[in-house]
């Protein structure tokens, strides 16, 4: 081979680009090899990249270009299905390539530090082993268990999408378990993918007592140290199972067997700044690299993963009856318009939930809105408290007493005069879960509340040793946001109550009316867990709403086909796909100019993709930055990504580009 090849080096710069190198004095070109850590000269440093391509070709005049100073692997870094998928999600999500190596790589490596910390933990003796080897055997499955487990464990080494549809407390936990065990018999592995890290400490003790396998957890809290241990006992085999929150999916594997992703639907799997992925999308992709099977799991499966199913690119099984005794609940919808409503709750609703305590039962009551008033209001001129930097109203808070912006967590003292008029009467309102608790404390003076949000478990420890309340009983009634929504098991929960299910249904993000049909039935999926029937009551002012109605009376599948059939109409996702060219700056006419420029450049190169805005968006200013963004659409997907792929580094080359922040989000969830 010759010697004169050029070496592409993807280097973690914020540059569109990789750059040209020639090969080093010492070594043959054939000794280096795409996917390998190399040591380059970069402006006036040196620094460690990644081998992407080996070519003849460059653009660097020969008395410019620079020489690799040295190569640092002996082999490529990643598995080459990995390698594939990282370079396929740089693609796909318009992200540099150099910045997505950089999150499939942990930190140590990148640096080229590994060798002291492997050298210092060698001599500690550390294994992966920590298994007790002691194996409790799970319950018999049910026919529909059963059935689920079998389809899935026949597609052994082939890629297949199963869809594990089931209600909370289907025992769809119970499938995985089965799956696993039977496809990990031979040294394979398994990752399992999980929104929240809350959640995983269960899940590992869980997984470790039936299994009995070595299991790796990966999450944003690892240490540099563990979280390159981890990646290399995978990567070798040792672990055989990685339990991770989304950025585990850049995990590597010696012997991937089967891709497991645990509530689906929900948010969190998708990145939402910097490099904006969506780790189950990625999961499938990877599932389909690696040719194996790919379980995403959930009680309520997105728009997204039912259209495939429609489309019959997933196989969809069914979990339909509660594991064990218990039952679904009753819903019922609570007119809020002819009634008085005392702290957020409905007069009403005050009678049954004393009902349900008298009985010894525990009553939750669900309102995703910390703090004590989300607004503070004059009442002789009604002027606002607004955050000076978003723009929106503060949150007033009791301990501490405080005003908070949700938004940016501005926090400053509560006004005891308004600001525009100097009148001192001043009122609160609306209700979070602060107000809502003392409020109940004053209307049950002998029972014991558990409040669960983010202010109130802040602390270490505070978050288990509430839900412990909860668990052992002491606490018989529960307040608290979307935190309580999922994974535990409250089993003498026999009434949840649901303050306000307004806000999904009317909002700028055609996304919002999924959140909340998931969201609600999250929530009322922990009423009657065990033998107890629940009961779900649902405040609201648009008890006619066709959507919440569907959803209640018709149950969740239903309200996905009208849902979907509704998105079809509309020409929107999962229909037709969407990417959001967001700027944002300290004033909003740079970034509508810089946007206007994109549009021409976007214009220009194209002509099937439709381009909507530029427009503010809808939260037209955080953290003291307008926002603005511009909306293609199109029905061809492989149109949108050329037109990206083409036009992206001339809208990085603009000169308005220099004065925002401006990032691209491929299939976005979010549209606020
Ligand atoms: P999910 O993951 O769908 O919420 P889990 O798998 O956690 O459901 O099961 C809920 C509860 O029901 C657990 O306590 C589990 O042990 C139990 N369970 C699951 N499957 C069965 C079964 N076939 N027979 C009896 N109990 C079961
Ligand atoms: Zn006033
Ligand atoms: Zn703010």
């Amino acid at each position: 081979m010759r010697d004169d090849k050029i070496i592409q080096v993807a280097i973690n710069s914020p540059l569109r680009r990789v750059f040209d190198y020639s090969a080093p004095k010492k070594h043959q070109t054939h000794d280096i090899q795409v996917g390998m850590r190399v040591q380059v000269p970069f402006g006036n440093k040196s620094v460690i990249g990644i081998v992407v391509a080996i070519t003849d070709k460059t653009d660097v005049p020969a008395q410019k270009l620079k020489a690799i100073s040295d190569v640092l692997d002996t082999a490529p870094l990643l598995p080459s299905h990995l390698y594939k998928l990282v370079c396929w999600s740089a693609k796909y999500y318009q992200y540099p390539l150099g910045d997505v190596l950089a999150q499939a790589i942990p930190a140590l490596l990148r640096q080229g530090k590994e060798k002291n910390t492997l050298d210092a933990l060698e001599k500690k003796k550390l294994t992966p082993h920590q298994t007790h080897g002691l194996i409790i055997p799970g319950p018999l499955l049910n026919a529909a268990q059963k059935n689920a487990v079998q389809n899935v464990t026949k597609q052994i080494s082939k890629f297949h999408v199963f869809l594990l549809h089931g209600v909370t407390g289907s025992g769809k936990t119970e499938v995985y378990l089965q799956i696993l065990k039977s496809m990990l018999a031979n040294g394979q592995q398994a990752l399992i993918l999980v929104p929240e890290i809350g959640l995983t400490p269960q899940l590992l003790t869980r997984f470790q007592e039936r299994l009995g396998l070595p299991i790796g957890v990966v999450h944003s809290g690892l240490t540099d140290k563990e979280r390159l241990l981890t990646w290399l006992w995978a990567k070798n085999n040792e672990l055989k199972i990685i339990i991770g929150t989304r950025s585990a999916i850049f995990t590597p594997f010696a012997n991937l067997a089967i891709i497991i992703v645990d509530e689906e639907h929900d948010l969190s799997l998708k990145q939402q700044d910097g490099f904006k992925y969506h780790a189950r999308d990625l999961a499938v992709r990877r599932a389909q690299l690696e040719n194996i099977p790919i379980v995403l799991g959930s009680a309520t499966p997105s728009l997204e993963s039912l259209h495939n199913v429609e489309r019959e690119r997933y196989q969809l099984l069914e979990l339909p009856e509660r594991a064990g005794e218990a039952v679904h609940p009753l819903f019922k919808l609570i007119d809020l318009r002819r009634q008085k409503i005392k702290n957020g709750i409905a007069t009403t609703v005050l009678p049954v939930i004393a009902e349900h305590l008298k009985q010894g039962n525990q009553v939750l009551i669900f309102l995703n809105r910390r703090g004590f008033a989300p607004v503070l209001m004059c009442h002789e001129c009604a002027w606002v408290l607004n955050c000076s930097r978003c723009e929106i109203p503060m949150t007033l808070h009791q301990k501490p007493y405080q005003a908070q912006c949700h938004h940016c967590e501005k926090t400053q003292a509560i006004p005891k005069k308004c600001a525009q008029c100097s009148s001192t009467q001043l009122i609160n309102i609306g209700a979070g879960t602060e107000r809502v608790e003392e409020f109940l404390n004053k209307e049950f003076p002998h029972i014991k509340i558990a409040r669960i949000d983010r202010d109130s478990t802040r602390r270490k420890g505070e978050l288990e040793a509430k839900l412990a309340t909860v668990q052992d009983g002491t606490a018989q009634l529960l307040v608290g946001t979307q935190m309580i929504a999922k994974g535990h098991h409250f089993p003498n929960v026999t009434l949840v109550v649901v303050l306000d299910a307004d806000g999904g249904l009317y909002s700028a993000d055609f996304h919002a009316s999924e959140r909340m049909a998931q969201l609600l039935l999250q929530v009322s999926g922990r009423a009657g867990r065990a033998e107890k029937p629940g009961e779900v009551l649902i405040q609201t002012h648009h008890p006619e709403h066709p959507l919440l109605n569907c959803l209640i009376t018709q149950g969740y599948m239903e309200f996905v086909r009208q849902a979907l059939a509704q998105r079809n109409k509309a020409n929107l996702p999962p229909y037709h796909y969407f990417a959001l060219l967001r700027a944002e700056a300290v004033t909003g006419s740079v970034c509508s100019e810089f946007l206007q420029a994109a549009k021409q450049i976007l214009k220009t190169a194209n002509n099937t993709v439709q381009l909507m805005g530029p427009a503010q968006a809808p939260v037209e200013k955080r953290q003291g930055r307008y926002r603005w963004q511009l909306l293609l659409a199109t029905k061809n997907r492989s149109h949108l990504q050329q037109l990206l792929h083409h036009t992206l580094p001339l809208i990085e080359q603009l000169k308005e580009a220099r004065k925002i922040r401006w990032s691209i989000d491929v299939d976005p969830l979010e549209m606020l």
